[in-house]
């Protein structure tokens, strides 16, 4: 088969689906493969090293009439149409929040591959592209942090005088969190942390950062899912206490906390945006989903009266191009070797597999979404 990799029609794209590496590993499953010319050039990827890794490069609609169309960004109507009947179509999907998005490709008669809907299970984590881009995002997130920053991240004793070292503060420990926690670490920054699921502790630790202890009895319930649920009354007033004097203690604070299909939770108020110290940052993680902290503006970067930064930006992953890409890669070749177990360049879909059942959306032109519920692990 035929795997067509096009260039991303999302104005300011800086993601491609393939890079010269992962195309050598699609073609060592027997795949052919076609990329539109362009297609990587923001992420490193010129044309010359998808050659150079023994594939074609073409135009677009060389790519869109392939047999499977690989890319990052969910299809436009543009693209559905180009696509041909019975071709296989993978990308991220939001296919819960897009049901016009679903009906169109149905309507096309292909069958539709959505990466954002892989399960959470831990055989299903090399292909996991939402884990790739929030680690790349957190670590961002804190270089972005430090550039906004006035001072350095490190502790130092010079001839000029006592730096004191940067104090980060880190809400919610997924993924994103996580990340951000190591990046600022390892700059030498002292690094607090805070999650309502009290059994990231230990990673919190590990990371090299304190976890802020709340009264143990009121976050004692440990989440069946591995996800936040929306707090409590006597959650969000035990927190705000706690948030507002973190918040005010500190330079930096990123803002990760996230509810699976609700708005993010508002987290920092406007009171304790305005008790921050002048010259400090936020970053604010959650700004796709409406943000954690009071003043936050998607896309954005806003600086309070009282001089704090708050950066809003949604595409931190994609200003590290060529790593996300790199991964993101990753994850498709790692689908794509569970969907073509004989190596031969022919996809297959087994829907008794749990993780190939939950990606595919739309099979043949035929709804086959939401799946069954699966347990995460
Ligand atoms: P997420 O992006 O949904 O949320 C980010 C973090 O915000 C979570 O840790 C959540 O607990 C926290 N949060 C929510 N409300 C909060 C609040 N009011 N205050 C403080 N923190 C709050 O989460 P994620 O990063 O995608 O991952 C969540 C969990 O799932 C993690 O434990 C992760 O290790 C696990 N996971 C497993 C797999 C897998 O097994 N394949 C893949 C990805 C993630």
């Amino acid at each position: 088969m035929l795997i067509g990799i096009p260039r991303e029609s999302k104005p300011g794209e800086t993601l491609v689906a393939a890079t010269a590496k992962t195309v050598s590993q699609l073609t060592n499953l027997g795949y052919d493969v076609v990329v539109e010319s362009g297609a990587g050039v923001h992420a490193d990827q010129p044309d010359s090293a998808f050659v150079d890794a023994g594939v074609r490069v073409g135009t677009t609609e060389e790519v869109w009439a392939a047999d499977v169309v690989v890319k990052v960004n969910a299809p436009t109507d543009e693209e559905i149409g180009r696509l041909r009947q019975g071709a296989t179509i993978i990308s991220m999907m939001a296919p819960g929040r897009s049901p016009e998005l679903l009906e169109r490709l149905q309507a096309q008669g292909v069958t539709a591959l959505a990466m954002d809907a892989v399960p959470r299970i831990s055989r299903a984590q090399s292909m996991d592209v939402l884990s790739s881009m929030a680690n790349v995002a957190g670590y961002r997130a804190v270089v972005e942090a430090a550039h906004e920053f006035g001072r350095m991240f490190t502790g130092q004793v010079t001839a000029a005088g006592k730096i004191p070292p940067a104090r980060v503060f880190v809400v919610g420990a997924g993924v994103a969190g996580l990340a951000a926690i190591g990046a600022a670490s390892a700059m030498g920054a002292v690094v607090r942390a805070f999650d309502v699921r009290p059994e990231v502790a230990e990673q919190v630790e590990s990371m090299g950062a304190q976890f802020v202890e709340l009264d143990p009895t009121l976050f004692a319930e440990k989440s069946s899912d591995g996800y936040a649920k929306e707090m409590t009354e006597e959650q969000v007033a035990a927190t705000a206490a706690m948030y507002d004097e973190e918040a005010r203690a500190a330079d930096i604070v990123i803002t990760t906390a996230l509810i699976p299909g609700r708005p993010a939770p508002s987290l920092l108020t406007a009171e304790t945006v305005a008790g921050m110290r002048n010259g400090s940052v936020i970053v604010d993680m959650a700004a796709a989903n409406g943000g954690n902290a009071a003043g936050t503006v998607a896309d954005q970067k806003v600086v309070t009266d009282n001089g704090v930064t708050i950066l809003g930006y949604t595409d931190l992953a994609g200003r590290l191009a060529a790593q996300t890409s790199q991964l993101y890669g990753t994850n498709i070749v790692n689908l794509l070797k569970l969907l073509t177990p004989e190596k031969d360049g022919n996809l297959g879909l087994d829907f008794e597999d749990v993780v190939q059942r939950g990606i595919t959306v739309v099979k043949e032109g035929e709804s086959t979404w939401p799946p069954p519920a699966v347990q995460v692990s």
